[in-house]
């Protein structure tokens, strides 16, 4: 990969493979079988919303879900280049809040409505516009089991919105909470409980979408998801964000279809900024967590808590030195992971020098590893990425 960081700014950058993003979207699209929604929401898990839409629209993403109307503003605008049949669906997967509804309405984005308060918020907005019956359209979320966003009774919330309601049922979605548990009984009832509702409203849909990356990999709802949207008229869809950024949760209870094929899109990356040699029996860092055993070459790099680099790495994380020469080396963070800096061990690397480039994020440094040492999910290790951190296309 060249040289793409930005001048004049601190050596802390992330490098975003379009070219890996795209990729990730035909694979797991081709895996889906049907259209795939492609989920930029929280800033694109921290890759930038507005550098990934428009490769993902691009590649023939014909939704995008985002997280707040705001967020898809910023996604529209970033689409603004692309020839009109080129331009994604953007869907709010949020709801719509107080003062939302007229900038959903006024951007077309769609949002997902569940409240009976986000209709009138939105039909408001709508009639404020002057605008037709049935012109704006909404995706109805079915709460079939997780007990967060969604309708108990699809129908009942259906019969809210009346015949001159500029407001239209376009689709109706739910969302699972176990599918990467394939062949959890969860997962069965939940879309069983799905295909009621839409079955019990008698609505005609023009879409019908549930699911998610490990929805996708384990393969298991997909048929499902066909025969709803068969039998109301609806294309089927289904949903993915983490794996388009290249990755997948490990599955109990199936072979993924998709997970070992994927690559990661971030590169995250910093830059040695100075090196010292330390003698044994020194310390290193808050609290001298650390003792030098014996003589010690420590490198330090300009990246801390503040960027997302977690804390619990502290004296158990690793990043990686000498990428271009694959499969680089190792080295370990030593001592606690400070606000805006970090100690590397390089006695092992001794030419290693300032201004060495040293991944943090990436190929050799999985997410994954660094989610398992902050006991969290890589979705938690992307997104807590900071705005610092620029984001560059490459
Ligand atoms: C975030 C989200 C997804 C995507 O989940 P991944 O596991 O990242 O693929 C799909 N559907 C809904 C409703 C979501 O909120």
């Amino acid at each position: 990969m060249r040289a793409v960081e930005p001048n004049h700014v601190r050596p802390v950058w992330a490098e975003i493979s379009a070219t890996r993003l795209a990729t990730n979207y035909r694979h797991t699209r081709g895996a889906a079988g049907m259209e795939l929604l492609a989920v930029v929401k929280a800033d694109a898990y921290g890759h930038g919303a507005e550098l990934c839409a428009p490769v993902l629209a691009g590649s023939g993403a014909a939704w995008l879900g985002v997280t707040s109307v705001e967020e898809g503003v910023r996604v529209k605008a970033s689409l603004g280049m692309l020839p009109s049949f080129l331009q994604p669906r953007i869907l709010v997967m949020c709801g719509v809040w107080n003062g939302e509804a007229a900038v959903a309405v006024e951007h077309r984005l769609t949002p997902v409505v569940w409240e009976e308060y986000q209709l009138r918020l939105l039909e408001d907005a709508a009639r404020a516009r002057s605008l037709a019956p049935k012109s704006v359209p909404v995706h109805v979320e079915v709460d079939t089991g997780m007990a967060r966003q969604g309708v108990a009774d699809l129908a009942a919330f259906a019969a809210l919105i009346a015949e001159d309601s500029p407001l239209r049922i376009e689709s109706a979605m739910t969302h699972l909470g176990s599918t990467e548990e394939a062949g959890s009984p969860l997962n069965r009832e939940q879309m069983d409980r799905f295909a009621a509702q839409v079955k019990a409203s008698g609505l005609r849909l023009d879409w019908i979408h549930a699911g998610n990356t490990s929805g996708v990999d384990a393969g298991e709802i997909l048929s499902q998801i066909k025969e709803i949207a068969a039998d109301c008229g609806a294309q089927p869809m289904t949903r993915s964000g983490l794996a388009l950024y290249g990755y997948a949760l490990e599955l109990t209870g199936a072979t993924p279809h998709i997970r070992r094929t994927l690559q990661p899109v971030m590169a995250w990356k910093t830059r040695i900024l100075s090196l010292r040699d330390v003698p044994a029996g020194a310390t290193v860092g808050y609290n001298a967590t650390i003792t030098a055993p014996a003589p010690m070459r420590l490198a330090l790099i300009p990246v801390g808590y503040a960027d997302g680099l977690r804390r619990e790495l502290s004296n158990r994380g690793r990043v990686l030195l000498r990428e271009t020469h694959a499969p680089g080396v190792h080295a370990p963070i030593v001592g606690r992971v400070s606000m805006d800096l970090t100690v590397i061990d390089v006695t092992h690397i001794p030419d290693a020098a300032i201004g060495d480039e040293v991944t943090l994020i990436g190929d050799g440094v999985p997410v994954e590893e660094q989610a398992a040492l902050a006991g969290t999910i890589p979705y938690e290790i992307l997104c807590g990425i900071s705005d610092r951190v620029t984001r560059i296309l490459v």
